[in-house]
């Protein structure tokens, strides 16, 4: 049911924003017409034609808005074709501190995000008290809201295809379950969840979402997703969509917590902040850049890696070479093991001045591989003048990190979130406050944290016994065809 438009404290939220693609091959379109889909028609991602600016005096504005009102401000200056009011409803109805408590009861989850310090001018920005317990339900749950709103108006169906490594699948089922118009096929590593992650996606047994387990690592599923996505028959008349980390409206919703988080550390808008992101496909960290490119005064912005090091690689010495299936390594933060970031593109594109064909240049050679190299002064300018730097840890360093945040502060922290802490060990400098964002709660990795606590995470009450329930899901080869098959087959039922 389209949302009843409701009294808006902002009169307008309409902009004359168009999207565009990231190697120039799309003409201009609104936000509805590529919310719903993936990949741009020439293989490129969808990009706004230009950043809106806020001024500092907006900034000071913003500062003091609750973070309802904020995500208005921020995401209603990328939408053009919603009315305010009802954009403005879907986003009230979305970041409630009932959607985001797991299960906990206090006065800071008002604030959605909110931020502990763990000392003077350390702080986590929590990010994971949405329904799967990661950061990806801060976007997700928005972008479910916004296709059911745009379905319905339209009379449209959708069936999104979507790749996991374990949190953007469950984020995005939680979302879309029940929703009218939209069935969602989550394709994910058979085996290589952890027992929560895959618990959590399988036992659902809503009729609108199917698990299909594929018998290889989360890059082929990732492919078998781009495979389907360039068979334009198929795509067309099966009416794929999806809902993984190039989803735009994803990136959009991400960009608010930036401000949040940025508003509850500066002691005055204008001072310098830098952010530790745990960073997989790189959707997480380029909703900062953007953030920061809107002028927010994000000072640096640390992609913080695992073993699986394509970006530190990338961030220091600018050559950008996704990996081999054989050169992935399955690591204790498996949501960020992944061998090539497809958001990188993205920022690239700005990297490069915003040339389509420089852009389409360099992915030909990471389609046919194996990369490319930037120049050293394009590779300098990541640095200087989008302030990106980056760091890595590996397993011993996260037992390490999440024995020394609980010893040192009495938090419990996550793998991932460990990898960041890393980060900012790393790359802290004195005087700028720095906001480590926490990406998942600790009890979705338990045997890690386990091992470096020797005990177990607390469990809100509602995952109780999660495990023990009833699980469903298709086992398929890597194999696109036997995918299609599969889906071509339910809906056609
Ligand atoms: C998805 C995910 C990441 C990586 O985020 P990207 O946007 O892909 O860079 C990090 N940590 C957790 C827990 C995640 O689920």
């Amino acid at each position: 049911m389209p949302i009843r438009p409701t009294v808006s404290t902002f009169e307008t939220g309409t902009h004359a924003m168009k999207y565009i693609s990231t190697r120039g091959g799309m003409p201009p379109k609104s936000f509805c017409e590529i919310l719903l889909g993936g990949l741009a028609p020439d293989g490129g991602l969808t990009i706004a034609e230009s950043y809106p600016q806020f001024s500092q005096a907006d900034l000071a504005q913003m500062a003091k808005l609750n973070y309802r009102d904020l995500a208005f401000k921020v995401i209603s200056q990328f939408v053009d074709d919603i009315p305010a009011a009802d954009l403005k409803a879907l986003i009230d109805k979305t970041y409630t501190a009932e959607v985001y408590c797991n299960g906990r009861k206090d006065s800071k989850l008002e604030d959605i995000t909110p931020v502990r310090e763990l000392e003077p001018g350390l702080f986590i920005q929590e990010l994971s008290n949405g329904p799967t317990l990661a950061f990806k339900d801060m976007a997700m749950q928005l972008l479910g809201n916004l296709f059911e709103y745009v379905l319905a108006r339209e009379g449209q169906e959708i069936n999104i295809v979507g790749a996991t490594s374990g949190d953007t699948g469950s984020a995005a089922e939680y979302a879309m379950r029940g929703k009218k118009g939209v069935n969602v096929f989550m394709l994910s590593p058979h085996g290589k969840m952890s027992p929560f992650q895959r618990a959590q996606m399988m036992s659902l047994m809503d009729a609108n979402i199917f698990n299909l387990a594929i018998t290889s690592m989360f890059d082929d599923c990732q492919d078998i997703v781009k495979a389907i996505n360039n068979d334009a028959a198929f795509k067309a008349k099966y009416k794929v969509g999806a809902v993984n980390s190039i989803n735009w409206g994803r990136v959009v919703a991400q960009v608010v917590y930036y401000f949040k988080g940025y508003f509850a550390v500066a002691k005055n808008v204008g001072d310098p902040v830098d952010f530790v992101v745990p960073s997989g496909n790189f959707g997480n960290v380029c909703a900062g850049h953007i953030a920061r490119q809107m002028g927010l005064p994000i000072r640096k912005l640390v992609v913080a890696t695992n073993e699986n090091d394509v970006l530190d690689e990338f961030f220091r010495t600018g050559s950008y070479r996704p990996r081999g299936l054989d050169q992935t390594y399955e690591t204790s933060s498996p949501s960020m093991d992944i061998t090539k970031a497809s958001n990188l593109e993205r920022f690239v594109f700005d990297l490069v001045g915003r040339d389509a064909g420089k852009l389409a240049d360099l992915w030909k050679q990471v389609d046919k591989g194996p990369g490319f190299q930037l120049s050293a002064e394009d590779t300098a300018r990541m640095r200087e003048q989008f302030g990106f730097i980056s760091a890595k840890s590996t397993h011993a360093d996260r037992l390490v990190s999440i024995r020394e945040v609980f010893e040192k502060y009495g938090v419990m922290i996550d793998t991932h979130t460990a990898d960041g802490y890393k980060g900012a060990k790393d790359t802290r400098e004195t005087g700028i406050p720095m906001v480590i964002l926490e990406t998942a709660l600790p009890v979705k990795f338990e045997a890690t944290v386990r091992e470096a606590l020797g005990r177990n995470p607390d469990r809100p009450a509602s995952f109780v016994g999660l495990e023990d329930k009833p699980q469903r899901c298709e086992v398929l080869p890597a194999d696109a065809e036997a995918v299609k098959a599969f889906v071509a087959k339910q809906i056609d039922a």
